[in-house]
């Protein structure tokens, strides 16, 4: 399961933090999670759920920003949120798409006492 191991490396890096800033329980991690990166929310939650047990992040709330799909147009240079893969532009039509934002993944914040 894709999330499981996404999950196993956001938690590592909260511990790590955790242990580094010397809070003793964490109790929000916010993410951002890009609209194209594959990830369900809901699964990301749950895997994040198993892998906090025990940990300092036990009972830490987690909170899911997500990022929109924005492209950009080679040729014509018009960047534009997208709603799904779609590597047309939508203004000259060319094919020539690059992603600016939408496929990330990576904490926000962490929060802890
Ligand atoms: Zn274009």
């Amino acid at each position: 399961m894709h999330e499981l191991s996404i999950a196993e490396n956001l938690v590592a890096i909260v511990i790590e933090t955790a242990e580094k800033e010397k809070l003793s329980s964490v109790t929000k991690v916010s993410i951002c999670l890009g609209q194209a990166s594959q990830v369900v929310p809901e699964l990301l939650e749950t895997a994040f759920r198993v892998v906090v047990q025990g940990t300092k992040a036990n009972d830490a709330r987690l909170e899911t920003e997500i990022i929109p799909l924005k492209l950009k147009c080679s040729d014509c240079g018009a960047d534009y949120i997208a709603d799904e893969y779609n590597f047309i532009c939508e203004f000259c039509g060319s094919v020539n798409i690059e992603i600016v934002t939408g496929m990330e993944i990576f904490i926000k914040s962490i929060e802890g006492e």
